[in-house]
């Protein structure tokens, strides 16, 4: 049987959940903070983190995080906001 996976994803900045559908949200509905993040220091993108709970044997609901600090220098992430971004080309389509 399929499993059925729900994927949501948590604002870093106000905790708010959206849920992912396609295309992907990459900004929080609520307050605007972009889920991806970049380190400032060694200016990686930073990949977000997920726990996952089964609510039924066929449901898988994964829930991400974007992170609070950078694997690779542990620097903290700011949470960058859709204004601060609004001039990047991603941005425009
Ligand atoms: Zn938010
Ligand atoms: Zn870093």
């Amino acid at each position: 049987m399929a499993v059925r996976l729900q994927v949501d994803v948590q604002c870093g900045a106000c905790g708010a959940l959206t849920h992912q559908g396609d295309p992907p949200q990459k900004f929080c509905a609520c307050c605007g903070a972009a889920f991806e993040r970049y380190c400032l220091q060694c200016r990686r993108r930073v990949d977000m983190y997920f726990e996952e709970w089964w609510p039924e044997d066929h449901h898988c609901v994964r829930t991400y995080t974007p992170a609070k600090r950078c694997p690779a220098c542990n620097s903290g992430l700011e949470v960058q906001t859709r204004d601060s971004s609004y001039n990047d080309t991603s941005y425009n389509h």
